[in-house]
């Protein structure tokens, strides 16, 4: 964090913190695709559960395509998420640039 910029009030960076809205939607949208694309890519994982799941035929079948259906779709959530994550702090850091002063709570661009 010692790369905040100083308060132009306080003339302090000590409570200067990242103001990370992109981030926050970056984590969302991320997470949303990624489990979109996870779920899709996951077809691999359901077909695998549904195959587990045969040993139960119809039913088991079943319910192995949706767990694995789900865990591709976890998977890409969390991997989605990160990445979005990432690329929305980047975008707050170097694009926007907007700051928050904890101690006196002026926002200011850099
Ligand atoms: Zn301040």
């Amino acid at each position: 964090m010692s790369e905040n910029p100083q308060c132009p009030n306080c003339n302090n960076p000590e409570h200067v913190v990242l103001v990370n809205t992109t981030r926050k939607v970056g984590t969302a949208v991320g997470g949303v695709a990624g489990a979109a694309s996870g779920y899709a890519g996951g077809s691999t994982g359901a077909a695998t559960g549904a195959a587990i799941g045969s040993v139960v035929p119809v039913i088991g079948t079943g319910i192995g395509a949706v767990a694995g259906g789900l865990a591709g779709a976890l998977a890409g959530f969390f991997a989605g998420a990160s990445v979005g994550n990432k690329v929305g702090e980047h975008v707050d850091r170097h694009i926007i640039c907007q700051y928050r002063c904890n101690s006196c709570g002026k926002e200011f661009e850099v």
